[in-house]
This record gives C-alpha cells, sequence and structure tokens, in this order.
C-alpha cells in the first residue's frame, strides 16, 4: 500500500496537488497551518497507487511519497 505525507509548513494551499491525483485522494481541508494557509490533507491510501502526481505538482515540495 502507497500513500503520501503532506508538510504542513510548506503547503501554500494553492490546491493543485487536489487537481493532479487521478484517484481524488488528496482533498483540501478547512485548517489552517501556522502561516495561515488552508492545507491539503490526504483522505485515504486505499487506492494510492504511489504515482507520485500529486507530489511531482506541488510547487512548494510539500508532498512525499511513499512506495510500498
Ligand atoms: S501518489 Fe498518485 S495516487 Fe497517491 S495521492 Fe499522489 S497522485 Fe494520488
Ligand atoms: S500542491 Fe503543494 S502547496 Fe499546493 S495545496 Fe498541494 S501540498 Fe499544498
Amino acid at each position: 500500500m502507497s500513500y503520501i505525507i503532506i508538510d504542513e509548513t510548506r503547503c501554500k494551499g494553492c490546491g493543485l496537488c487536489t487537481i493532479a491525483c487521478p484517484k481524488k485522494l488528496v482533498s483540501m481541508s478547512e485548517n489552517p497551518n501556522s502561516m495561515g494557509y488552508t492545507v491539503a490533507i490526504f483522505t485515504g491510501p486505499e487506492k494510492c497507487t504511489g504515482c507520485m502526481l500529486c507530489a511531482e505538482m506541488c510547487p512548494d515540495v510539500a508532498i512525499t511519497v511513499f512506495k510500498e
């Protein structure tokens, strides 16, 4: 099973990762980080393929993919 970890301190809430994921496994939370940006959250590892599209899309290198 693959999964991602989103570094909330780097996330600027742009939402690009939510568009990038073909499985729609990333969405925007309503919780702001320390800089006031609402951050992206991973909604479940069940369907994650580890394709890395979300991480490649993120301009702030906030997403790390773990492929197992
Ligand atoms: S690695 Fe691929 S499937 Fe997994 S959350 Fe990122 S874009 Fe979606
Ligand atoms: S692409 Fe990166 S900076 Fe933008 S919402 Fe997703 S994790 Fe945050």
